[in-house]
């Protein structure tokens, strides 16, 4: 019997070994092995097991042991893997370790049971048992980070810890306890509501069809609702379901609505969860007694028992593909998953992405249409305000938009205003020689945070202190130019004294929980106006919110994408959806110096359709995707001359290869970022697969040197 192992070192291929005779009988696919690998030992998973009579070229050694005898993956999530990695062209164990916590797989993690040290204590005539009890609540308070919280508390440096840790090193077994991240907030149970036509519809094409289900709803139509209720018919016949929401909309709010209707059964996977509340989740979904999984991007690959649904909400958005390897969409992971394990698939939008509104026509998705609001509430009413004229020209807020404001606060009513920049300026300028500040290490200027009185880079977090003059001419003429959310924060209260404002941006967020702060403020009507970047422009329903304004709407249709037009379009629409959300009626003004562009205009009318409609007829023309496929190869290194070469040379090469159209090599949208200069290929094809084969050829005869990373964005989203 041999076993067929994937070893965590990015290698792209599977080891064979002898399976010995001890463990024949408990060895099972999908588990984590301990196994000999040159001088040392490596962990790895059995992706494939062969009888006895199968032939190896290799002297096989033994596999050492198995270190859970519960498998980490069902064989359906080992064949999800497999066809991300080769869709994607990333190494099969790169796929595995993007589908588990590495908190699940770290070395000795244990289900409630902690090591750890206690420095004040270990010499103290305490008895263990309350010492035992002591730690378990400091780390029960710290949660993630524990360790360095409580230095910090006691004073105390991580290697006094650890010089300690020989003598006083303590194991304390907790009570059964999880660490659930819902803790401490009371949710009252909620019932199904009876649904409207087009919900039951929606529910029913759902529940019938076999093909994924694209459910378009206007923001505030009710899709939640329809989520809601194909769960329950899941759980009604013994299946699990998953819930994928872009991590910014994962706020307790859209949690709740989840655990009042399925309580206890409910898991939620949070980037802020830590590694022992990850860790418990995972747990409790594959043991089976958590049958509903929310999650951002990565709960696609939840253990859940049973598959019977998957949701992706706001399918269109760009969160769900992962930047590193392997760069995969988990929109379409989901689609993938669901034909593996036979489940229903409903993909959710107001704004859906062209690549889901063209699989409807070509028939590979069902469309279920929800074109009204279902409670309460009407469609906002939007106003698109022309800032090229001389009472708005150079201002941050027109006089419409300040007019509506107060409208607001003389009524008690709330709005909501967007931009999307953080910082005070988006730029530091010499107004003698016109230099601007810019990171060294990547090529974009610095913003301006006037908070703690720095220039910081978006790009790598680097940051200086503002120089006093010019770094070139020794000018003391330094302009701040555009705008950020911390100088119209400044602005406001200028204009409006008597507004509370409150700002929601990431600098204002950084702190565990302070989203939720800042949100639940905002909800108690402690302020009149939030101003925040795109971690408000969605999944947040105020019903007292009746203004909601668009303070920049060109920012995102300059960008150098071909899709900026529909980024744009979703932005405004999404934007505009969060007025008017209850019984008072909204307004939404979008500030623009483009008044007459086609994109804000059918924002402004939130006519998808005719907007999708005129968009796919350009793209096809110019064959762009969802016509093609596109692919961009990048190239990145910290020498110039090397990659500009490379880059030129592979796009030389992949242009011969027919059935490919190929784009020039290009200096990335952003040049340089830490440090390493960036190139791009663009390469358009048929199918994905083409221009995966042509690039895994290219390397193969023409390996990149070691200076020069070089990867493959199979369906590349974004091309900055
Ligand atoms: P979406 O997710 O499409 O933006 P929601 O699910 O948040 O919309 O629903 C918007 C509002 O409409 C919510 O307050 C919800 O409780 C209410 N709602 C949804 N379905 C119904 C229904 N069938 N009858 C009455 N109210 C509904
Ligand atoms: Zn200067
Ligand atoms: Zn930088």
């Amino acid at each position: 019997m041999l076993a067929r192992v994937a070893i965590d070192l990015a290698l792209d291929r599977l080891f064979d070994y002898e399976v010995p005779d001890g463990l024949k009988k408990k060895l099972a696919v999908g588990q984590l092995l301990l196994v000999p690998f040159g001088r040392r030992e490596a962990r790895g998973f059995a992706m494939e097991i062969l009888p006895d009579g199968a032939e190896s070229e290799y002297d096989l050694k033994p596999v050492k042991s198995i270190v859970d005898e519960t498998p980490f993956f069902t064989s359906n999530l080992l064949e999800l893997a497999r066809s991300i990695a080769s869709y994607t062209a990333s190494p099969i164990e790169s796929a595995l370790r993007t589908a588990v916590p590495a908190a699940v797989l770290r070395p000795g993690a244990k289900p409630r049971e902690l090591v750890f040290v206690e420095p004040a204590l270990a010499a103290g005539d305490v008895s263990v048992t309350k010492r035992q009890q002591w730690l378990y609540e400091q780390i029960v308070r710290l949660g993630g980070g524990w360790m360095q919280q409580l230095c910090r508390e006691l004073k105390t440096t991580p290697s006094t810890i650890r010089e300690l840790g020989v003598k006083g090193l303590v194991t304390v077994k907790l009570r059964e306890r999880r660490r659930d991240p819902l803790v401490g907030r009371r949710v009252l149970p909620s019932r199904p509501l009876p649904l409207n036509d087009g919900q039951r519809a929606a529910l029913d094409a759902v529940l019938s069809s076999d093909r994924p289900v694209l459910l378009h709803g206007v923001t505030g139509s009710g899709k939640t609702e329809v989520y809601l209720q194909a769960i329950a018919a899941v759980l009604e016949r013994g299946r699990g379901a998953i819930v994928m929401v872009p991590e910014i909309a994962l706020t307790p709010q859209t949690v709740q609505r989840f655990v009042s209707r399925f309580g206890d059964c409910v898991a939620v996977l949070h980037s802020a969860l830590s590694d022992g509340e990850r860790y418990d989740e995972w747990h409790r979904i594959r043991g089976g007694k958590a049958r509903v999984v929310i999650g951002p991007r990565s709960a696609v690959f939840a253990p859940v028992r049973d598959l019977g649904l998957i949701v992706v909400d706001e399918e269109h958005e760009t969160s769900y593909k992962q930047d590193e390897t392997p760069r995969y969409n988990a929109r379409d992971v989901a689609v993938m998953r669901g034909a593996i394990e036979g489940a229903r698939v409903i993909l959710g939008s107001a704004t859906p992405s062209l690549e889901s509104w063209a699989n409807v026509s070509r028939g590979k998705y069902v469309l279920a249409s929800m074109p009204a609001r279902a409670g309460a509430g009407t469609p906002p009413r939007t106003l698109v305000v022309d800032m090229d004229v001389p009472d708005n020209r150079g201002r941050i807020f027109s006089k419409e938009l300040l007019d509506a404001l107060r409208l607001r606060l003389d009524r008690g009513e709330q709005s909501i205003l967007f931009l999307n920049r953080r910082g005070w300026a988006r730029s530091v300028r010499c107004e003698d020689c016109g230099h601007v500040l810019e990171c060294p290490d990547c090529s974009v200027p610095y913003t301006y945070h006037r908070a703690d009185s720095c220039c910081r880079c978006h790009v790598c977090g680097g940051w200086i202190p503002v120089p006093s003059e010019c770094p070139e001419c020794r000018s003391r003429r330094l302009d701040y130019r555009g705008i950020g959310t911390q100088r119209a924060e400044e602005a406001l209260s200028k204009c409006l004294p008597r507004a509370r404002i409150l700002r929601m941006d990431a600098d204002s967020t950084s702190r565990r929980n302070s989203h939720d702060d800042i949100l639940g403020a905002f909800r108690r009507h402690e302020a009149d106006v939030l101003l925040g970047t795109q971690m408000i422009a969605k999944g947040l329903d105020f019903p007292n919110v009746t203004l909601v304004g668009v303070l920049n709407a060109d920012s995102s249709l300059s960008m150098p994408d071909f899709r900026a037009a529909e980024r744009t379009f979703q932005l405004l629409a999404q934007v505009s959806g969060r007025a008017g959300r209850a019984e008072l009626p909204g307004d939404a003004i979008i500030q623009t110096y483009n008044c007459s562009s086609p994109v804000i205009l059918a924002a402004a009318k939130g006519d998808f359709a005719a907007f999708a409609a005129e968009e796919l007829a350009d793209r096809k023309e110019a064959w762009y995707p969802p016509f093609c496929h596109l692919s961009a190869v990048l190239m990145s290194s910290k020498d110039p001359k090397l990659v500009a070469d490379w880059a030129g040379m592979y796009s030389k090469s992949l242009s011969k290869i027919k059935g490919l159209t190929v784009g020039e090599a290009v200096p990335c949208a952003l040049e340089k970022a830490e440090g390493r200069y960036r190139w791009q290929i663009v390469v358009r094809s048929a199918s994905a697969g083409a221009a995966v084969r042509a690039w895994k050829w290219l390397v193969g005869v023409r390996p990149p040197p070691p200076a020069l990373r070089v990867a493959i964005d199979v369906d590349a989203i974004s091309l900055v």
